[in-house]
């Protein structure tokens, strides 16, 4: 705070900002001389129950904690999304629009643009749908976190998991072609998307455990409301597809309702700066969007069927506007769909409602459990686009007590300061 020095060269968050606001100000304090910086944010999912906690003790007003967890679960998203301009992740954030080839092109890219990893999209509907009923099964009896599930998606053989009622869960196995990392960035996407939640509790040495239970918007998987679920995953599939970088392998289908959701969000930009709002989220949230571009309704009925799409925000954010678009766009789709057989609804992909993770040349390095913060703040420094990565086995994920074991991961995040308007 109160920082007025131009040649700032480097920002390092040591753990997650609050909220992109704070982070958005705080990266922005380097490189105000106009010559390149760096921000390095290190990111651990367990930081989020950190934080959560630390909120709950403030014994804050319900809507007020809500509001923070909010702010939280949105930088939490853009730590994880490793595919889209980080750039425009942050001016998504604040209702602007930013070109992410100008990033890719400039002299210092942000860490999703410089990485050349392709990735692809997975529907994973079905899988979150088993994921979901197997919570519901054990939600009356014992508690497990989310590294525990991932392990039991993995089809973990170790005494433990073969004797716990987790190995009995439909979900057992059902990823085990997946990498460990992938599974747990969808268990994560989950939480961050009210479809399950963690109830935090106290640990027998003050750390703070999650224990995984179904979220408000279980109900709507299970109920057949949410469909079309797409994760990122970096790498080709089997059969050696990958849309890469620049959406290359998108469908025209796809490329449609991916410039619907842009110009919806541009409308809710416009809208939101008319009534003043300073975060347009308020107005009408980006998942809503999403679901509006992929769903493409022509009618207020069918708007009106849009999760978070209620009769006062339909006033409120002059609901037919964005029915124009929608209903413009379902035209066009209408148009060429005898083409593109399936389009892939991005519940889950995008900026502001979901994420992914994963990270391209990731480096791993097996560090000792006692490594300090402080080394892996240093080895960031000396190799920035190194990611030190979770290496926990199985039976260690269930010896360690949850946070320690996500706390074992610590991935730095490589990205110049936010200068998306520098002109020069
Ligand atoms: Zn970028």
């Amino acid at each position: 705070m109160g920082i007025d020095k131009p040649d700032v060269r480097f920002v390092i968050h040591h753990s997650l900002a609050k909220s992109v606001e704070g982070y958005y100000q705080e990266a922005g304090r380097a490189g105000r001389d106009g010559l390149s910086a760096r921000c390095i944010l290190f990111y651990s999912y367990a930081d989020m129950a950190r934080i959560r906690r630390m909120t709950q003790m403030e014994k804050l007003r319900r809507e007020q904690e809500r509001v923070h967890l909010d702010n939280l679960y949105r930088m939490v998203q853009y730590c994880e999304n490793d595919t889209d301009c980080r750039r425009a992740q942050l001016l998504q954030y604040f209702a602007e629009t930013f070109d992410s080839s100008l990033c890719q092109n400039s002299s210092t890219p942000c860490d999703n643009c410089q990485s050349l990893t392709p990735y692809r999209k997975v529907d994973v509907t079905d899988l979150v749908r088993i994921i979901v009923q197997s919570v519901q099964q054990v939600s009356r009896g014992d508690q497990y976190t989310l590294i525990q599930y991932a392990c039991a998606l993995k089809g973990s053989v170790s005494n433990k998991m073969l004797t716990s009622a987790l190995s009995s869960l439909p979900l057992y196995r059902k990823g085990e072609k997946w990498s460990k990392h992938d599974l747990e960035r969808l268990l994560h996407m989950l939480v961050l998307n009210d479809i399950l939640s963690e109830n935090l509790t106290i640990g027998m040495h003050d750390n703070v455990i999650s224990y995984v239970k179904l979220g408000s918007k279980a109900s709507n998987v299970l109920g057949g409301k949410i469909t079309g679920m797409i994760l990122n995953i970096k790498g080709k599939s089997s059969n050696g597809g990958s849309n890469g970088r620049v959406d290359k392998g998108q469908t025209r289908e796809e490329q449609l309702k991916n410039e619907c959701y842009a110009d919806l969000q541009r409308q809710r930009g416009v809208t939101a700066a008319g009534l003043m709002l300073k975060n347009p989220e308020t107005l009408i949230s980006s998942l809503a969007l999403q679901e509006m571009s992929q769903n493409l309704p022509t009618s207020k009925d069918e708007m009106m069927a849009v999760n978070g799409v209620t009769e006062s925000n339909w006033r409120r954010m002059k609901g037919e506007q964005f029915l124009t678009i929608t209903t413009e766009f379902a035209a066009k789709v209408a148009s060429v769909q005898s083409e593109s057989s399936k389009g892939k609804s991005p519940y889950f992909e995008s900026t502001n409602p979901t994420p992914t993770v994963g990270k391209g040349k990731r480096k791993r390095e097996t560090l000792p459990a006692s490594s300090s913060k402080k080394v892996k703040v240093k080895l960031s420094v000396l190799m920035p686009a190194a990611t030190v990565a979770n290496i926990i086995t199985d039976e260690e994920a269930f010896d360690q007590s949850p946070s320690d074991s996500f706390l074992s991961a610590r991935k730095p995040r490589l990205m110049p300061p936010p200068q998306p308007k520098r002109t020069h």
